[in-house]
């Protein structure tokens, strides 16, 4: 298998890599600093970029008018237009980009937790959760993209998908700036079983795009790629699926293997079902005969392998497979 490719991913500056929060503060986050070695980030923090400075009176965002409005209740200032500007500059500026993992609940990079008061003064009616004002630009422009908040890291499924998505979309960003059709063809061999995972649908289309039968030039077939790639790894995979792709990667092994190893696979795939193994428990067994027997179509499969095993981290906040 090619080596990974780096991944491109926006981040929240104040995670991990800056003292720029409005108390002057960073917020600790491991799986930022475990992600940089491995992914090339690019840190942004809006408000430092709109000129607020370090340590600053908060922000907060307000229902005012039937709109929402970014304002700083300390100075009166109405910063909505500001931070409209700067995100539409910033995110079209960006030429590349695979993720976005940005800061929970703060008014500017909160992606759906950031609070919307009533009014300016402290202890003002909340009237509820929404996206904060530069994270809302990234929903906007950016549909399909890998877009997360450092919260929802702390959760294994949720980081899985993360994960799996920035780095199938490097692997994709590679195979289209190769400019060759073979390229793309190679690329939807070996992600078949990953994509088999999340959506059969979606991998079904994904072959017949870069069949290409209607003999499309290369840029339209790598376009017709990508929105399928996106859509097919909008969500998680299942669990049902994934024991699909297992069965049918053991199915290359046909009698090669003695009974004894056929029940040890049924068994451990019997614990997966059940939610007392982690899928690259079982997915190690079938690997291990990949290698063993030497089927260069299963070596190759990302599903084995989505991303760096340095990243592999099965640590969970509780609420893993509900995501
Ligand atoms: S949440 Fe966003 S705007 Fe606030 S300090 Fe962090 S990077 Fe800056």
């Amino acid at each position: 298998m090619n080596q990974d490719p780096r991944p491109v991913v926006v981040v929240s500056r104040c995670l991990e890599l800056a003292a720029c929060r409005w108390n002057g503060v960073s917020v600790a986050c491991p799986f930022v600093r475990s992600l940089q070695a491995h992914a090339d980030l690019r840190p942004v923090c809006p408000e430092v970029e709109l000129g607020l400075g370090v340590p600053r009176e908060p922000v907060r965002l307000l229902l005012r008018d039937g709109g929402r409005r970014l304002v700083q209740p300390a100075t009166g200032r109405d910063l909505t237009e500001a931070m409209d500007r700067f995100a539409r500059t910033y995110l079209d500026g960006l030429s590349e980009v695979d993720g976005f993992l940005l800061k929970s609940r703060s008014p500017s990079c909160g992606i759906k937790e950031a609070k919307l008061y009533r009014g300016p003064e402290r202890g003002a009616y909340v009237e509820g959760k929404v996206s904060g004002a530069f994270a809302a630009a990234v929903l906007e422009r950016f549909p399909g993209h890998a877009i997360e908040d450092e919260g929802r890291m702390l959760n294994f499924r949720a980081r899985e998908h993360f994960l799996v998505r920035i780095f199938a979309f490097a692997r994709f960003r590679r195979a289209r700036a190769s400019g060759r059709m073979a390229e793309l063809v190679r690329f939807q061999a070996d992600n078949k079983l990953l994509l088999m995972a999340h959506s059969q649908k979606h991998m079904r289309e994904l072959g017949r795009a870069v069949a290409n039968h209607e003999r499309l030039p290369f840029d339209a077939v790598a376009a017709r790629c990508e929105t399928v790639l996106r859509a097919a790894l909008a969500r998680p995979s299942r669990p049902s699926n994934e024991v699909n792709v297992l069965l049918h990667a053991q199915g290359f092994f046909g009698r090669t293997l003695a009974a004894r190893e056929k029940r040890y696979f049924e068994s451990a795939l019997q614990q997966f079902r059940d939610g007392r193994l982690p899928l690259s428990a079982v997915a190690g067994i079938v690997h291990a005969h990949a290698v063993r027997f030497e089927i260069p179509w299963l070596l190759s499969q990302t599903f084995f392998r989505p991303y760096p095993e340095a990243l592999v981290d099965l640590a969970d906040s509780g609420k893993g497979r509900e995501l």
